[in-house]
């Protein structure tokens, strides 16, 4: 066979590997038409319960992509045992590419995997805020903060991630966006961008002289 067709099947491989664990995000709760209590995307979603309800939901989604990749996974390595098959190789590539984009954490201050638990206790703590931030707190989760609708002050510093609510930007455009994020959002926690950590650099030195 030719070293063409076997690189192509290696990139094919790969490509159902890196894809085939990510399927329940794209649909699971999408598909099952599971709004309900949640505002559309992509309007701010309001602290609430079903907010945390969907957070832990998402959880029990991304632990479903690890079961999920088991199977080419197990294919893989299945197949690569008996034969030097390209199409194996690749998916086996492709899942332990999955594999380390999920164990490698993005912040290590927040916790593993995409929605961490601490990220849940997080939001969980600002429905019952120890200080208001005004009169009648509106608190929601826009795209990059958790703000208050009525006062405008900024609560908590956290991008929001993929929550699995229908998307705006279609099925196509928005499946693609999942699938290149992993359902994280597109925007950095400020903790960890460039700008916030130039800024503290600079505190830094000033502090020094
Ligand atoms: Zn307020």
């Amino acid at each position: 066979m030719s070293l063409s067709a076997d690189a192509a099947r290696l990139a094919v491989g790969m490509l159902v590997g890196m894809i085939l664990p990510r399927f329940p995000l794209l649909f699971f709760t999408r598909f099952l038409n599971m709004e309900r209590e949640l505002s559309p995307h992509p309007d701010p979603i309001r602290v609430d319960i079903p907010l945390i309800q969907r957070m832990l939901l998402m959880r029990r989604v991304h632990m479903m992509c690890w079961l999920i990749a088991t199977l080419p996974l197990a294919l893989g390595i299945f197949v690569l045992r008996n034969s030097p098959e390209p199409f194996a190789l690749g998916l086996v590539a492709g899942v332990s590419w999955f594999a380390i984009s999920r164990i490698v954490p993005l912040d290590i201050h927040q916790g593993l995997g995409v929605i961490p638990l601490s990220m849940v206790k997080s939001i969980n703590n600002l429905r019952e805020p120890e200080t208001e931030c005004c009169k009648n707190p509106e608190l929601q989760w826009e795209v990059r903060y958790v703000r208050c609708k009525e006062c405008r002050r900024i609560l908590l510093d956290l991008p929001r991630p993929d929550l699995g609510r229908i998307r705006s930007d279609g099925r196509m455009m928005g499946s693609l966006r999942i699938l290149l994020m992993d359902g994280r959002s597109i925007y950095p926690s400020s903790k960890e961008s460039a700008v916030f950590e130039g800024s503290e650099l600079l505190r830094k030195v000033a502090e020094e002289e």
